[in-house]
């Protein structure tokens, strides 16, 4: 028995098509969400076959996040909506659930531990949320995130393991066949599998053809482990390039385990010198500033990982890097990330 294996792993009914259209219709030109565009990636000379790049990085929050937040919020009414929402994320959806809450008049209140650094936190605060510093770890501010739900009434709104937040990522999907009919591959990102779940359920349900993959990183990824195991499990996090794609998949998972072990063709594993080159190319082939969670489908297929099949489309889920890292990657140089150094040695 694995560690937590008190929580018990039950799945709920997947999210439907019709969910997934029904988010797409609240998240209109007046939602402040972007219909992305699919550009013809420089990638495809490289590969051979057409490969297209999904812009989620032009996302106002600078990625695809705030679709999820933004429908999730759409949703709320009344008395929920007058109290507010709560997550307790530092990254792409504590911004995104800040930034979409701002543009509705719903309070929401982001919970951060002491060690978030301080400009994330302020990055919070400026977009106008409440932010409740509590605890060493990431968990302990869940604790607290978990208590204001109980105590102020305020909704939960997990980066992944929710219904329309699913949905809401699946609206990618949508805009995918409908700019590309001939679609015949898709690369999504992969970590807690909201993004993935929801794209797998529109594809598959539009066109079945269409191979849905899913790329994380070697170090800690969460749920090729759990797909390999047949349930949820735990692995350890660890620092990689990759840094939006870490965390667990939640040992309770109730809405993205699923449709990803019944729906995704096949998910790809790739090491810190691959997702590095990755950036690389985006950076100087592709000229787009792009984190390493969104460098992965073209790392994935540089590194000869995917059978290319095009169209290809790979989304490019976000671009809060460190500048810093991104430069350091486009020249060249050496990434230290905690214990590990990435050298682009070939
Ligand atoms: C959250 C995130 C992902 C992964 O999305 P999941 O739904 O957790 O699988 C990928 N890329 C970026 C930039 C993200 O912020």
């Amino acid at each position: 028995m694995h560690k937590g294996s008190a929580v018990v792993h039950k799945e709920d009914d997947q999210v439907s098509l019709q969910a997934i259209r029904a988010a797409a219709r609240s998240l209109g030109p007046e939602s402040g969400v972007l219909r992305s565009p699919l550009v013809p990636a420089a990638l495809s000379g490289q590969i051979g076959v057409d490969v297209l790049l999904k812009l989620e990085t032009l996302q106002p929050t600078g990625a695809f996040k705030l679709r999820g937040a933004t429908n999730a919020l759409s949703r709320l009414t009344g008395d929920a909506a007058r109290r507010g929402v709560v997550c307790c994320s530092t990254g792409n959806h504590g911004r995104a659930v800040a930034y979409a809450a701002k543009a509705r008049g719903i309070p929401a209140t982001v919970c951060l531990s002491s060690l978030v650094p301080q400009v994330k936190v302020d990055a919070v605060a400026a977009l106008g949320a409440r932010v409740v510093r509590h605890g060493a770890s990431q968990d302990e501010a869940q604790v607290m995130a978990d208590r204001l739900t109980a105590e102020e009434g305020l909704v939960a709104l997990p980066p992944f393991d929710h219904p329309d937040i699913v949905a809401g990522q699946g609206t990618i999907g949508l805009e995918l066949l409908e700019d590309r009919p001939d679609l015949e591959t898709v690369l999504v990102p992969l970590s807690g599998g909201g993004l993935l779940a929801g794209i797998a359920v529109a594809i598959k349900a539009l066109k079945p053809s269409v191979r849905v993959i899913g790329i994380s990183m070697e170090r800690g990824a969460a749920m090729a482990a759990s797909l390999r195991a047949g349930h949820p499990v735990e692995v350890t996090e660890l620092p990689t390039l990759a840094d939006s794609l870490g965390g667990g998949i939640g040992l309770g998972n109730r809405h993205t385990f699923g449709p990803c072990r019944d729906l995704v063709d096949e998910v790809i594993l790739l090491s810190e010198v691959e997702i590095y080159r990755g950036m690389r190319w985006m950076l100087l082939e592709e000229r787009m500033v792009v984190e390493g969670a969104a460098a992965v489908g073209a790392a994935a297929l540089l590194a000869g990982k995917v059978q290319p099949r095009g169209p290809v489309a790979l989304i490019v889920s976000g671009q809060n890097v460190e500048m810093a890292q991104a430069l350091a990657v486009g020249r060249g140089e050496p990434v230290t990330l905690g214990d590990i150094i990435v050298e682009n040695r070939s």
